[in-house]
């Protein structure tokens, strides 16, 4: 756990307290040594090196090389100062609705086209790494994002159209969530999928969700086996929204926030992108009663071993900046 206590609370605190860069590094450093056991990327070795002030990397004694403490990070490889990669982490973190590209280069003074990769590289500290199961009541439900057809290069058109999906530019997102109580606020996980069929959906529920819990789903056929493993209830949406506790509301009410981000803030997602904006707003949402701080610093903590070049960023066709 980094210094806690003295990490700020609100943004205007957050951009003047890393305005400092060596506050900022310290951070960071703190973040990634947390037993102050600095160890060497290159060679492994621990405590054995100087900083080198001017140059704000360390050299270490043993293998003789340098390194930075972006080595390894979300930060990695990038020359953008820590003084506006944190504030930048607290914003897409803590805004509702996201932030874009062009606001967070506007706000922070780097080019769109940076302020795309470094979101796109925070997303990845937003990433759910929780692997255990959900139980208790569980909402099952899918929607589908995209869509504005009509605006695409023509040659897009036809691979999205025609192509890997089939939903007439839209792209199929499969939702989980578990129900809360006054501790816990429910929990949601997504993920893109290829369609609405059982073989695609049913082991999903299977890999996430224990047995025997008690899975709330619409009439979609694709859910129809859950019953051997689970008390599965179903919800006909033609007939009702809700029958006491059999609904998907709470997953309803997820995929309008997310709606609402995609087209007031993002406007339009290539389909390759879409699970690092699914990752950002389940982050949002299942820390919703969090306070800012405290969302920072849980993404803050998650910066290590994601690194995301840009090669690998755009390393789709689909894809454009
Ligand atoms: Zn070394």
């Amino acid at each position: 756990m980094p210094n806690v206590d003295k990490a700020p609370e609100t943004l205007l605190e957050a951009v003047l307290y890393f305005a400092d860069e060596e506050v900022a590094l310290a951070f960071v450093a703190n973040l990634r040594w947390p037993e102050g056991e600095q160890t060497c990327p290159k060679c492994g070795s621990v405590n054995s090196h100087y900083f080198l002030k001017t140059r704000k990397v360390w050299k270490c004694k043993d293998c003789k090389k340098q390194f930075s403490v972006k080595v390894g990070t979300i930060f990695e490889d990038s020359a953008i100062p820590l003084s506006k990669w944190l504030p930048s982490l607290w914003m897409l973190v803590n805004c509702k609705n996201g932030i874009s590209s062009y606001e967070l280069g506007r706000a922070i003074g780097v080019t769109q086209k940076s302020a795309w990769f470094m979101l796109h590289r925070i997303r990845l500290a937003m990433q759910s790494d929780s692997f255990s199961k959900m139980g208790g009541d569980v909402e099952v439900d899918e929607t589908y994002i995209g869509g504005k057809a009509r605006f695409m290069h023509k040659a897009k058109k036809e691979r999205v159209i025609q192509g890997e999906t089939g939903w007439k530019g839209k792209t199929p997102v499969m939702g989980i969530l578990e129900r809360g109580d006054d501790e816990k606020p429910s929990q949601v996980r997504t993920q893109v999928v290829s369609g609405n069929s059982g073989e695609i959906l049913d082991p999903i529920v299977r890999e996430n969700v224990e047995k025997g819990a008690n899975v709330f789903t619409d009439a979609l056929g694709a859910y129809a086996k859950l019953r051997d493993e689970y008390k599965h209830e179903v919800i006909d949406h033609a007939v009702a929204y809700a029958e006491g506790k059999v609904h998907t509301n709470g997953l309803e009410n997820f995929w309008s926030l997310l709606k609402r981000s995609i087209k007031g803030t993002y406007v339009s997602i290539e389909p390759f992108h879409l699970f690092r904006y699914l990752d950002e707003q389940s982050f949002r949402y299942n820390n919703r009663k969090d306070t800012d701080r405290g969302r920072f610093l849980n993404a803050a903590m998650s910066i290590l071993g994601k690194r995301l070049t840009y090669s690998e960023l755009i390393g789709s066709q689909l894809s454009k900046i």
